[in-house]
């Protein structure tokens, strides 16, 4: 992942360190996950293409991603 602030950095590990990720399917292909923030966003990373989706206005922009998507990425690192 590239193009990521300190500011969403922050941002992603507060949201993961309080119990905010939450994992909710798994598939064969995919992982749903489901991010408390002012609202409810929904994440899903795509294990074939290897690529993460949030439906937030930040997940939307490709070059960008939103502090959802890192928090998801955070929450798979550690429990690998
Ligand atoms: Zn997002």
């Amino acid at each position: 992942m590239k193009n990521i602030s300190k500011k969403t950095k922050e941002k992603a590990s507060l949201l993961l360190k309080e119990g905010k990720v939450i994992k909710e399917v798994e598939t064969d292909k995919r992982i749903h996950f489901k991010v408390i923030s002012k609202e409810t966003h929904s994440v899903i990373f795509d294990k074939e293409k290897n690529t993460w989706e949030c439906d937030c206005k930040w997940g939307s922009l490709r070059e960008k991603h939103c502090s959802h998507i890192l928090a998801c990425n955070l929450f798979l690192e550690r429990t690998k």
